[in-house]
This record gives structure tokens, C-alpha cells and sequence, in this order.
């Protein structure tokens, strides 16, 4: 009984967090506790590793997404997933034939989680292919394989999105709409810290080619994307460090920890930490003339704690994959908009700041960032 009520209670939260459409019902009790008709997204999985099978998952319970396709170089992977997820055989790919999907009229959207440096050329064939792209971080390795990508969903017409769960977070859109609506005062500083102990040194996320870095592309990339949603403005300027305390572990181009500072043209600066050797680092703060914010943990899969200078956060813990997906489903299916961008472009500017990040490391000097 106490799972069917959290399991209600978590998807009456993810609603009222999206607020999306109702399709005439009355309710949100009402969304969830009669059939919907409305448009469905029927989305195929790329990639069906650790994360693809988190958000195949999730997935199932979501009313405007469905999982309705698989795309897998390993073929046992495919049956087990197959006969969990009652997909068909005409829905399911490798590696080599996927392009075939153009003529697949049951598949809408491709979800591509697979390492970071596959994701350039795995977008772009989706697009070619006339199906919607939702891509997982980073979105590329830099910002020109991301401005290639953004381009061919555009000649292709199809949307490109990209999977930052954290901004359909309850918790994380309290704190911006009290940003926004003033409750903060001037916003004057942003921590952001996010970090893990990697294990296996043999996996790809330790492999440049694969990885196209280290713990920056990984996780750091929360602080930069969280920086700019929590401020709520673009960075002017990046500095950063690097600190390597184990080279072999950590080879040539894989960063095991770096710390950056942004400016915002409003005054307020940022620092933050990104690592793969340092547990539990999963913390933001943001002060400001009238108050502050807090999460932590502040990007994990939750539940996400935070309060504020009025006192704790109560939203309850929401499955950040459910509502990402339900959400995503609106946003292609319905143009619905997005209250923090998920788009191609917003993944570009993280993309343009990372490569600031690696050049200012490398040179030691301030760069100058136009957004
Ligand atoms: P994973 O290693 O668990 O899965 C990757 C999948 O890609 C595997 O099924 C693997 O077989 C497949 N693959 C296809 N070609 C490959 C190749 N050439 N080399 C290695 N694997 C190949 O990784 P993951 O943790 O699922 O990460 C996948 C993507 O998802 C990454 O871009 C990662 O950054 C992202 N991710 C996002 C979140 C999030 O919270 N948004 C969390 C975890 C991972």
C-alpha cells in the first residue's frame, strides 16, 4: 500500500513540477488515474548500458513516453530487453543498420546513450534518419561536433534535446523561481562541487578517445550547467586548474580534478570543483543579497535535499527520468517550452565553456566567453 501511495505521490509531484497540459482532465489525480489518449512519444533507446537501463526504467512509468525500440550492438541484450519490454523485432537495430529506422513509422525519437564521443555521429544519422534526437551529456566533445549536430537536426527538421534531467527537479526549480521572482535579492556567488571516486581504470569514461576527457565532461559539467541555471546568467570569463595525484590512472587528457571560477556580467562569481577521485562531492550554493540556496545532494538521481533561507525544501522525491521523459514527450510532441532550456543550444554554451575550461588549464590565463 505504501509503495502504491509513494508511487502516486511521486507522479502527482513530477505533474505538478511540469505542469503539463492535462488534455481535459480535471485534475492531476485525475491524469494519472484515468486512460490517457493523448499523443504518446515513441522513443527508441540507443546504447543499452548502465544509464539506458535506468531510463528504460523510468520510463515505464510515463503515460506520454513510451519505450518502443532498441538499438544495441549486442544481440542478447536485445532479446533480454525484448521480452522485459514486449518491443518488437521490426523495432530493433544495431550499430550498422540503424539508418533504416527512416523507414520505421512506430519509432519517433532516438534516446543515444552511449559514451560521449559516439554521440556526434550517432545524432547526426538519427537526424538524417527524420527522427527526433534526445542525446544524453555531454552532448559532444566540443562545440564544433555540437554546432554540427545542432545544424543537421535543423536541415533535418527534427528536435534535438538533451538529457539534463536536474532542470524538471522540484527542488531545483523552487530555487530559480525565487531567483527569478526576486525572493533571492541580487544574486553574488555560486559554489558548485560535484565529484566521485572512479573505480576501473580500464572503462571508457577513462578512455580519451571515448570519454574526449575526464571528470569534467563527466560530472563537472553539472556545476557548469548548474552555475548558469542557478545564477541565471552566462559566464563572461572562465580561470581553471587542474590537480593530477595519479597520472597513471589519470593519462594525458583525462582530468581527474579541476577547479574553475566564472564571472557573470551581473558581478557574481562562481567556483566550482569537478572530480573523479574525491566521494560524495554533490553540493550547491548560491548566496545573495537577500538570502541563499542550498542543495545537497545537489545532482544525484535523489532524493535531492535543500533549503533556503526560508527553511528546508519539502517537494517530494520525483524520478528524475519519469519526468524528464514525460516532459521531453511535451516539449517535441506539443512544442510545449521548457523552463530551463533543454535544447541543443543550451548544451552548446556547456560545450563552449568546457572548451574554455581545457584552454584556460592549459595556458593559465583568463578566457573571455561570448555565449
Ligand atoms: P555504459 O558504459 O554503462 O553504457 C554505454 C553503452 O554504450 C553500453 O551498452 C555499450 O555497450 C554501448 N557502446 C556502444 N558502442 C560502444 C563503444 N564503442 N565503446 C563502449 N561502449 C559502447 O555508460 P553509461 O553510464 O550508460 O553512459 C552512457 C552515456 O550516458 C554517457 O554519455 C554518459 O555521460 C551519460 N550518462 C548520463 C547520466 C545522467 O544522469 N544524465 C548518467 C549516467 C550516464
Amino acid at each position: 500500500m505504501d509503495s502504491r501511495r509513494n508511487f502516486l505521490q511521486t507522479l502527482s509531484a513530477s505533474i505538478l513540477a511540469l505542469s503539463i497540459p492535462q488534455h481535459g482532465f480535471a485534475s492531476i489525480e485525475d491524469f494519472y488515474s484515468k486512460p490517457y489518449e493523448g499523443p504518446v512519444l515513441r522513443v527508441a533507446i540507443m546504447g543499452l548500458g548502465s544509464y539506458g537501463t535506468r531510463v528504460a526504467e523510468a520510463m515505464q512509468a510515463c503515460k506520454m513516453a513510451k519505450l518502443v525500440g532498441l538499438i544495441s550492438g549486442t544481440p542478447s541484450k536485445i532479446k533480454n530487453w525484448q521480452s522485459k519490454y514486449n518491443i518488437p523485432e521490426k523495432n530493433c537495430y544495431n550499430y550498422e543498420n540503424f539508418d533504416l529506422i527512416k523507414d520505421n513509422p512506430d519509432i519517433d525519437a532516438v534516446y543515444v546513450i552511449t559514451p560521449n564521443a559516439l554521440h556526434h555521429d550517432q545524432v547526426i544519422r538519427v537526424a538524417k534518419a527524420g527522427k527526433h534526437v534526445i542525446c544524453e551529456k555531454p552532448m559532444a566533445l566540443n562545440a564544433k561536433e555540437g554546432q554540427e549536430m545542432i545544424e543537421a537536426c535543423r536541415k533535418a527538421n527534427v528536435k534535438l534535446l538533451v538529457g539534463y534531467r536536474m532542470h524538471f527537479e522540484p527542488k531545483t526549480l523552487e530555487i530559480i523561481r525565487m531567483r527569478k521572482e526576486g525572493e533571492l535579492g541580487k544574486i553574488m556567488f555560486f559554489q558548485g562541487l560535484c565529484g566521485f571516486k572512479i573505480g576501473d581504470p580500464t572503462q571508457w569514461r577513462l578512455n580519451k578517445q571515448l570519454a574526449g576527457g575526464g571528470s569534467l565532461m563527466d560530472i563537472g559539467i553539472y556545476a557548469i550547467n548548474g552555475a548558469r541555471y542557478m545564477v541565471g546568467e552566462e559566464p563572461v570569463w572562465v580561470t581553471a586548474q587542474e590537480t593530477k595525484t595519479n597520472p597513471e590512472k589519470f593519462k594525458e587528457g583525462v582530468d581527474e580534478s579541476i577547479q574553475f571560477q566564472f564571472g557573470f556580467p551581473g558581478g557574481a562569481v562562481a567556483s566550482c570543483l569537478s572530480s573523479y577521485n574525491m566521494s560524495n562531492l554533490d553540493r550547491f550554493f548560491l548566496a545573495a543579497e537577500k538570502g541563499f540556496a542550498e542543495l545537497q545532494p545537489s545532482t544525484g538521481y535523489g532524493p535531492i535535499r535543500g533549503r533556503t533561507n526560508k527553511g528546508e525544501l519539502n517537494h517530494p522525491h520525483v524520478t528524475h527520468q519519469t519526468v524528464q521523459m514525460e516532459k521531453m514527450a511535451g516539449i517535441i510532441l506539443t512544442n510545449e517550452p521548457a523552463q530551463v532550456p533543454v535544447d541543443g543550444e543550451e548544451a552548446l554554451k556547456d560545450l563552449k565553456i568546457i572548451d574554455a575550461i581545457y584552454l584556460a588549464v592549459k595556458t593559465g590565463k583568463k578566457i573571455n566567453l561570448k555565449l
